[in-house]
C-alpha cells in the first residue's frame, strides 16, 4: 500500500517536471520565431547573411539563455 502510494507520487513529479520543460521549449520556440532577422547577430552583433539572426550554433544558445533568465526574472 505504501510503496503504491510512492509510486503514485513519483509518476506526479515526472509528469510536471516534463510539463514545465514542454513549457519552457514553447516559449523559446515562440519568442525565436518573433525574433526578426536583422542582417546581424542577436547575440554578439556580428554582420551575417539574409535571413540569418545569428553567426553560430554558440551564439543561439548564449541568446536562448539569456533569453530563458528574462522570463525567469519576469516572474
Ligand atoms: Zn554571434
Amino acid at each position: 500500500m505504501l510503496q503504491q502510494n510512492a509510486d503514485v507520487l513519483d509518476n506526479a513529479t515526472e509528469n510536471e517536471l516534463k510539463a514545465t520543460e514542454a513549457a519552457i521549449q514553447a516559449t523559446l520556440a515562440k519568442s525565436q520565431r518573433a525574433l526578426p532577422a536583422v542582417g546581424s547577430c542577436h547575440n554578439c552583433f556580428e554582420p551575417v547573411g539574409a535571413g540569418e539572426r545569428f553567426c553560430d550554433e554558440f551564439c543561439r544558445d548564449d541568446y536562448d539563455h539569456r533569453a530563458q533568465r528574462r522570463q525567469a526574472n519576469a516572474r
